[in-house]
């Protein structure tokens, strides 16, 4: 069973005032009645010995009628009970009876000290008056020998009365004490448990996580100096709780804003967090994976292993691992497992992930450009080598053959030419590539030279090239010899693909903040699973069928390049029979 602070208080001092009480009454009591009945006792001798004299002349004479008459009237007169015993126990007077219906009185304990020449006392039930009496016998001495006894008694009544009428006051008394002392008390606990309970009160708050609590104690005593002591707890906690929300808001902006993926593992193989870089690659959610065993959501066996190394091992090295993932997407990672060591224990495990792939991909892209572009070069080289080697080995005497020889090695000296300033361009966009010059420039103009450039080409194909641009199209900043080159790029792709007796159509206009520069030709079209490919380096469309169609896979990265330079992008939509729209967004500013 469990008691509060305020009823030990209470029941304690109601057992203090209860056992103060007690021994109060204890100690009153005793000592008051030995008191009362001592005083009883000397005013009985007292009267006794009054008594005596009145009496002394008629016990001399042996006038035991005038004893027992003057008795009678001294019993009245001090309201106390006489009588008059004579050494044999023959009673000679009595205030309450006559004394010829008294009995032999030698067999009294009093009478009998009396007769010892002492004061004789005692509290007895009288069967003559049939009540308790306290007695009182003093020997009368004729000529040195105890003649008679004086005996006076009063009923005990009047002695016990008085008793339980003082016991009766006391218990009445000690009731209201107790009654005043319990509300005392009741409110003495009150205060003193009061501030304690506001203590704890504000204890628990602080400790459900309100720190803006505080104690109020206005007293002056121990509890205040509590209440000071739980504020400055407080106040430091709430310091302390500051800081470490602070750079707890601190780690998780840099987790969660960082470009590499974080899993943290504690140090029995469950998932604690999950930056989002983290979920978007491996397509879990924090929320779900969180408490879960690493092994359950992790599912790279080679990844897995090198985890397991590091929380196995004994010299707390972090690790590197590079993997690929094939789900949700693919991706090549570099994984780096370290150890959170604390008291040479590991806490937790923490998995950087940097994806690669981009890198990876340029690496694959550079090598392939150089195996591209070698390649690219060595056919017209190569082409110019045999002929010429076939002129000099005499072919140069059969005048037909060398004009024919002579025309192919000039054609692939010109693709040669072509190529090269193809790959000139794209190495000077990208190395212009932070500081190209820009002016506001005159789209509908700009088209309209492209165009211009490139009329004979289309005539010479039969293809008819068309420009509608809204009036009044905003100039953007850009750089004029770039954009131009894009342009003409896309209108001589159009011309290239698009059979005889096919238009196309270059449209401009404003949407929102940007300039939509459209280029739609009724050609060919681009196969769907080449539509991403069209923009990479050398990648032509099915060789076989462009074969007879001049070209090094260049142009289009070229143009990619010089939009993205000036902030825009290009896409396309094309279906294989009906055509291709290659659209470029630039930005106004
Ligand atoms: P190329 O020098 O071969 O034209 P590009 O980079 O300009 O190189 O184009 C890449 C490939 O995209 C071309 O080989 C061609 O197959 C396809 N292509 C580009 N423009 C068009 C178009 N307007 N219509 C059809 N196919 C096109």
């Amino acid at each position: 069973m469990k008691f509060r602070i305020r009823t030990k208080l209470l029941l304690t001092y109601l057992f203090l005032i209860f056992l103060a009480l007690s021994i109060l009454t204890l100690a009153i009591l005793g000592p008051l009645q030995n008191f009362y009945i001592k005083h009883v006792e000397a005013e009985l001798i007292k009267n006794a010995r009054l008594v005596s004299r009145i009496i002394e002349p008629h016990l001399l004479d042996g006038n035991y009628q005038q004893i027992d008459k003057t008795v009678k009237e001294l019993g009245e007169q001090i309201a106390s009970r006489i009588t008059v015993i004579k050494n044999n126990g023959e009673v000679l007077g009595e205030t309450h009876k006559s004394i010829s219906l008294m009995e032999n009185h030698a067999d009294r304990p009093e009478f009998k000290t009396a007769l010892e020449g002492q004061i004789g006392t005692a509290t007895r039930f009288s069967t003559t008056l049939d009540t308790t009496h306290l007695y009182v016998a003093l020997p009368f001495k004729n000529q040195g020998e105890i003649d008679a006894v004086i005996r006076l008694s009063l009923p005990i009544l009047g002695i016990q009365e008085t008793y339980a009428l003082l016991r009766e006051t006391l218990f009445i008394g000690g009731l209201l004490a107790t009654l005043i002392a319990l509300l005392l008390s009741f409110w003495l606990a009150r205060t003193f448990t009061k501030p304690i309970e506001e203590i704890s009160k504000t204890a628990n708050k602080i400790s459900n996580g309100d720190l803006e609590q505080k104690v109020f104690i206005t007293s002056n005593d121990e509890l205040a100096l509590l209440g000071q002591s739980i504020n400055n707890m407080t106040a430091s906690l709430k310091t302390q709780f500051n800081e470490i929300t602070t750079s707890k808001q601190r780690l998780e902006a840099i987790l969660s804003h960082m470009a590499s993926g974080v899993i943290v593992i504690d140090n029995i193989g469950l998932i604690q967090s999950v930056n989002p870089q983290a979920e978007s690659i491996f397509g879990i959610k924090e929320k779900k994976v969180i408490g879960r065993p690493y092994h359950r959501v992790i599912r790279n066996f080679n990844l897995l292993e090198n985890i397991d190394q590091v929380m196995n091992r004994q010299n707390h090295y972090p690790t590197s691992y590079e993997f690929s993932i094939l789900h949700p997407e693919k991706h090549t990672l570099k994984a780096y497992a370290a150890p959170v060591v604390y008291k040479d224990k590991i806490e937790q495990v923490v998995i950087v992930f940097h994806d690669i792939t981009t890198l990876r991909q340029l690496e694959k892209m550079k090598t392939d450009f150089v195996a591209n572009a070698s390649h690219e070069l060595r056919t017209p080289v190569a082409s110019i080598k045999g002929f010429s080697e076939t002129l000099l080995d005499g072919a140069l005497e059969d005048k037909d053959v060398a004009q024919r020889f002579v025309n192919i090695i000039d054609k692939e000296a010109e693709r040669l030419g072509v190529l090269i300033n193809d790959l000139l361009d794209l190495s000077c966009i990208e190395t212009k590539s932070l500081a190209i010059e820009k002016a506001p420039t005159d789209i509908k103009k700009l088209l309209r030279e492209s165009v211009d450039y490139l009329e004979n080409q289309a005539q010479e194909k039969g293809v008819e090239v068309s420009v509608e641009v809204t009036e009044q199209l905003p100039k953007i900043l850009a750089n004029k010899e770039m954009l131009s080159s894009a342009f003409i790029n896309l209108i001589d792709n159009g011309i290239k693909y698009t059979p005889q007796g096919g238009t196309i159509k270059i449209g401009a206009f404003k949407e929102q903040e940007h300039i939509l520069i459209r280029f739609t030709d009724t050609g060919v079209g681009i196969p769907k699973e080449d539509l991403s490919r069209i923009f990479e380096r050398f990648f032509r469309v099915d060789r076989a069928r462009t074969q007879e169609i001049k070209g090094t896979g260049l142009g289009l990265s070229i143009v990619k390049h010089i939009i993205e330079q000036h902030q825009g992008y290009i896409n396309v939509q094309s279906e294989v029979g009906n055509g291709s729209k290659f659209t470029i967004t630039l930005p106004l500013i």
